[in-house]
């Protein structure tokens, strides 16, 4: 397509600059989701301008651009200056985090929680950064795979312990309410690194205690 053609579709991504993205304002970036949204709407069959919808577009791009915040944070910020020098070789296990997060196949939210052991070689993170790690990996949009290993990974590089654990529990929305709709079920995905990985007892020790937690509902 020609340049200044000025019938090529605005606020789409096709024919932007590779990196464009990261220099849009808030306001751009709300204009672009509004847009979107007022087309969802019109392809539906909905009349975007009626009442109860004609604020909607504004609401939601509102709404999406604060769920998926991890777009722009920056991870160490994130952490801050929580990580400490300490003498403790045993396990340390935070449960039962709970999460929202957006399944990046069909735009749709899966939650649950998460639950992360580690063993320090050295180096302790403060205990409410490991919430803000998963919810900042959540914050994107996500598959549980993925999330699972970004969380992991993420521990291992800030504390180089001697192992890590990651285990998620979560139900799909995108599941229970369309295609084969199992309301009921919950996917569960487990990262295990170090020592986690070579030793099966620390393995057992750490879904077992997880276990416990399956009693909770969420
Ligand atoms: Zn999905």
């Amino acid at each position: 397509m020609s340049k200044g053609n000025s019938k090529e579709p605005e606020n789409t991504v096709d024919g932007k600059e590779k990196g464009i993205q990261e220099t849009l304002s808030l306001e751009q970036r709300v204009e672009i989701i509004k847009k979107s949204v007022e087309n969802i709407i019109y392809a539906l069959g909905d009349d975007p301008k009626r009442e109860g919808l004609v604020k909607t577009p504004q609401r939601y791009a509102k709404a999406i651009l604060e769920i998926l915040w991890g777009y722009f944070a920056d991870p160490d910020d994130v952490i801050g200056d929580a990580i400490f020098e300490q003498d403790y070789s045993g396990i340390v296990i935070v449960r039962h985090i709970k999460f929202f997060s957006m399944c990046e196949h069909h735009l749709l939210p899966f939650f649950g929680n998460c639950s992360i052991a580690y063993i320090p070689d050295g180096k302790i993170i403060g205990l409410s950064k490991l919430p803000r790690v998963v919810k900042f990996f959540a914050g994107r949009l996500q598959v549980q795979e993925r999330l699972t290993e970004d969380i992991g990974k993420f521990i291992e590089n800030v504390l180089k312990p001697r192992g890590v654990a990651v285990y998620v529990s979560a139900y799909h929305l995108c599941l229970a309410m369309r295609g084969v709709k199992k309301e009921g079920v919950k996917m569960d995905t487990v990262f295990f690194s170090g020592k986690f990985q070579n030793d099966d007892n620390l393995k057992n020790f750490f879904l077992k205690q997880i276990r416990e937690d399956r009693k909770i509902e969420i």
